[in-house]
């Protein structure tokens, strides 16, 4: 193991620094609740309520006066019945009497717990109840999901299922949202084909799919952008130049794959030049390397490398807090957990890796046996990223940083 090639860039250096061309788009919409999953909250919700708004019933039983239960058993008078719904028509529960009650129903002033029926008795309009309840037990107390007041979520945070569910329980029908980033997404290559355009048995030499293509596209949307898709764009510098300039005005962010390093064939960096500015990177990570930063007019450019896992890669973990950073998320940290290697690593690299793993039966993680940069079958089979720092070996049983794909394509 030898130390990181000079002009290499630690990727937590090159992240700080690509967030820092990134700032929230000014442009907000309101949007159904029904329709805001995944979008990013430019309004902080406060609650004008509480949340339950009332005092009401855990279980389906009988509301009482815990003072009346002291010796058992006792037969209590049952004088009303509180449906879920019931509104102001629940009267005060009297001394020495017992309210039938649903779940969800308020709780009737002067009860203090609720008996389950199934500890309870029916006889002739009256019940008997055969054990002790506990003050304030089965009872949902007003406010103790949310209180009036309460800030329940606040601009920046992106918007789950579970939280369109707890803006509704305020009452909020339509959300303020930041819009949706607009990118442009083009390939470059000569060898590559588009499935459908050419059978596989008819592929000429030298040719591939277009891969790449397929997951940038889907894991945009997943990030909740509008995509033009401009395709393949050929090895050539004019070609390069004319699809940049196209998709610069109606864009935030174009995003390319290959073409980033600084062969002959790669024409990504000189007509960046030619239309703008432009910083290539080499980051110290495994996958990944060459990456690219620029801007063509007012529009920021990012190139990602051409291998298919290393463009995964990168996006993950670069493009995607640049487009959360676009849209205003203010929770950008890719998140990893503590896992324990089911597998031996045993040559240190100098770069930071991201070993592509799945989780077995006993919790543990296994490796995926072929780690290289273009097979995507990787990334596939695995469930998420070994983040292995630089110069680490790893052994059976270590404590290794997990992060799981179900974090980071959402
Ligand atoms: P490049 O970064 O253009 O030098 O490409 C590096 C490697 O990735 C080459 O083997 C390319 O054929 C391959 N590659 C580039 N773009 C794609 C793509 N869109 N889909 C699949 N493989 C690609
Ligand atoms: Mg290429």
């Amino acid at each position: 193991m030898s130390e990181a090639r000079p002009g290499q860039r630690p990727l937590d250096e090159a992240l700080a620094e690509l967030l820092g061309f990134a700032s929230a788009l000014s442009d907000v919409e309101s949007v159904s609740t029904f329709d805001a999953d995944g979008r990013v909250l430019a309004q902080d919700l406060v609650s004008g309520l509480h949340v339950p708004p009332q005092d009401n019933s855990s279980m389906d039983g009988y509301a009482v006066r815990c003072a009346d239960l002291t010796q058992l058993p006792v037969v209590l008078p049952v004088t009303q019945r509180i449906p879920a719904g019931a509104g102001a028509g629940a009267a005060p529960l009297a001394p020495g009497s017992a309210a039938r009650i649903f779940t969800g129903a308020p709780i009737p002033a002067g009860a203090n717990a609720v008996v389950m029926q199934e500890d309870c008795e029916l006889q002739d309009g009256a019940v008997r109840i055969k054990v002790q309840p506990l003050p304030g037990q089965w009872i949902r107390r007003a406010g103790e999901d949310v209180a009036i007041g309460a800030t329940v979520l606040a601009s920046g945070d992106r918007l789950t299922p579970a939280a369109l569910g707890l803006s509704a329980s305020i009452g909020m029908a339509a959300l303020l949202v930041r819009r949706r980033p607009r990118v442009a997404l083009f390939s470059t290559g000569d060898e590559l084909v588009m499935p459908g355009d050419v059978a596989p048995t008819d592929m000429r030499p030298g040719a591939i799919y277009n891969s790449n293509r397929f997951f940038l596209r889907a894991l945009l949307l997943r990030l909740g952008c509008e995509v033009t898709d401009l395709g393949i764009v050929p090895d050539r510098l004019d070609a390069t130049i004319e699809a940049l300039r196209g998709a610069a005005s109606q864009h935030d962010l174009i995003l390319t794959s290959g073409g980033v390093s600084v062969g002959e064939e790669d024409h990504i960096k000189p007509a960046v030049q030619v239309l703008g500015t432009l910083a290539l990177w080499q980051i110290a990570i495994k996958p990944g390397k060459p990456f690219a930063y620029g801007r063509v007019h007012d529009t920021h450019f990012i190139g990602l490398p051409g291998n298919p896992v290393s463009s995964y890669v990168t996006f993950l973990l670069l493009v995607r807090p640049f487009l959360l950073k676009l849209q205003g998320v203010t929770e950008l940290e890719t998140k990893s957990v503590a896992a324990q290697a089911h597998f031996d690593w045993p040559r240190a690299d100098r770069r930071r890796e991201f070993l592509r793993v799945r989780h077995n039966a006993a919790g543990g993680l296994e490796l995926f046996a072929n780690q290289s940069s273009a097979v995507l079958t990787s990334a596939v089979w695995g469930d998420g990223l070994v983040d292995n720092p630089p110069g680490q070996t790893i052994a059976h049983g270590d404590s290794v940083r997990f992060i799981p794909f179900a974090e980071v394509l959402q």
